[in-house]
């Protein structure tokens, strides 16, 4: 039986306009020790990678040298000696390369789940970015090991936000407010110690697909949300809410008391963190108008990381799962215009033909930390678990890990408002 092997480098990036030509080069190229403190090639490339992040050593040579094709061949042959000794996911912005060796893939939450039902396996193997190999490594039994492929392969949107900062800020807020409770809120995208700190202080961990479930959970709680990393996620959904806008002041964390007045914050009822995906953030109204001056039937879907102005104007907004599902369940001949990560809308193309999508930003600009994993380092990890050799571990510390389970737990008896009898 014959395989087809894709490229390493997506053939539809050489045709299109791309937002760096360097997107065709290896990413370890991006691991060497003289490149800038950015994560690169893509929708992030300019946002700095934090100094306490983990930097990703270089790929030895005989991966970077390989033919895509012996690279594929590689992959294959550790998965087939490794056999339920690994279980590999794929997040849904990762690369084709990739994901066509993933037995899992998905949003970062139900990968994290997923693993749960291999407890045999001893290595999962997180095609994904760092938070979401922490997230599984947190949901994981003691003896399994989760692998990062490409330490590099970070979030810049999760790295928006650090436990000093957030800390600060918790200082600030209480003494402002006094007896009044705040419950601190987190995003799945952000690191497992922001999970631990609300996990410590009565908060509870969202994901796009449930943050109204989990505002309404923290609101039943408290009189006020600390909302962090992103701001457009939390701005979006507590404006579905019936929260005005006047009671959402932005902290940015680097202005005294977050660069608001006690007044303002006095009137908050969700306080944003200034935080933001480099990704989403690319969307816009007029790319909106242009996709509907273009297909009148057009039906725009956005994911609410997209700034409020764009996520007001398509038809509708949602998670990636919603995403997915939205395509799957609509009659052939839709059209659709997606606003989000490029690598997932290219394969909702490639897998439903019977519909037009395409990506509202005309300019093909992928997520800079999901293009850190290439198959080089899929092998490369795989190869040296067949040698009995775990590398690019991801551990959260016992301390941490903790609270963090408590907060997600939390999260997992949320249930939505529509769901309640
Ligand atoms: S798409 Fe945005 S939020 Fe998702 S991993 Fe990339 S930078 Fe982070």
């Amino acid at each position: 039986m014959t395989t087809s092997i894709t490229p390493s480098v997506n053939l539809a990036l050489q045709n299109t306009q791309s937002c760096n030509s360097e997107l065709q080069q290896g990413p370890w190229l991006l691991d060497l020790p003289e490149m800038p403190d950015t994560y690169g090639p893509g929708a992030s490339q300019s946002d700095l990678i934090p100094a306490q992040t983990p930097r990703q050593q270089v790929l030895p040579e005989r991966y970077q040298r390989a033919s895509d094709e012996e690279l594929h061949e590689k992959i294959r042959a550790a998965k087939a000696t490794l056999g339920d000794r690994v279980v590999i996911l794929g997040h849904f912005y990762q690369r084709d390369e990739v994901i066509q060796h993933a037995d899992f893939v998905g949003d970062s939450f139900q990968l994290a789940r997923a693993a749960k039902t291999k407890p045999q396996a001893e290595a999962i193997v997180f095609c994904g970015v760092h938070f979401m190999a922490e997230t599984a490594d947190l949901l994981s039994t003691a003896e399994q090991s989760v692998i990062l492929p490409n330490l590099a392969a970070g979030c810049s949107m999760a790295d928006m936000a650090d436990l000093d900062s957030v800390e600060d800020c918790w200082e600030q807020l209480t003494a402002i407010y006094g007896d009044e409770t705040i419950i601190p809120v987190t995003y799945m995208n952000s690191s497992a110690a922001l999970k631990g700190f609300v996990g410590e202080h009565g908060g509870i961990v969202c994901t796009s697909s449930n943050a109204r479930a989990v505002l309404e959970w923290a609101f039943e709680r408290g009189q006020r949300v600390l909302f962090f990393p992103d701001q457009h996620l939390g701005r979006n959904t507590a404006k579905a809410m019936g929260i005005s806008l006047d009671q959402m002041p932005l902290w940015n964390p680097n202005k005294p008391l977050g660069g608001n007045t006690v007044a303002e914050l006095e009137n908050a009822k969700v306080l944003l963190w200034h935080g933001f995906c480099s990704v989403h953030k690319r969307f816009s109204v007029a790319q909106i108008d242009k996709a509907r001056a273009e297909f009148p039937d057009v039906h725009v879907i956005v994911h609410p990381e997209s700034p409020m102005a764009v996520v007001d104007a398509a038809d509708s907004s949602g998670s990636t799962d919603f995403i997915v599902k939205a395509i799957q369940a609509a009659p052939a001949g839709s059209t659709f215009a997606i606003g989000t990560e490029i690598n997932l809308v290219q394969r909702l193309a490639a897998q439903y033909p019977q519909h037009t999508i395409f990506c509202l930003d005309p300019v093909i600009c992928p997520c800079s930390t999901m293009y850190r994993i290439h198959p080089g380092y899929l092998a490369w990890v795989l190869e040296e678990l067949v040698a009995g050799n775990v590398i690019n571990q991801i551990s959260v510390s016992q301390a941490v890990a903790s609270p963090a389970r408590v907060a997600l737990e939390r999260m997992l008896s949320v249930v939505p408002s529509t769901k309640k009898a």
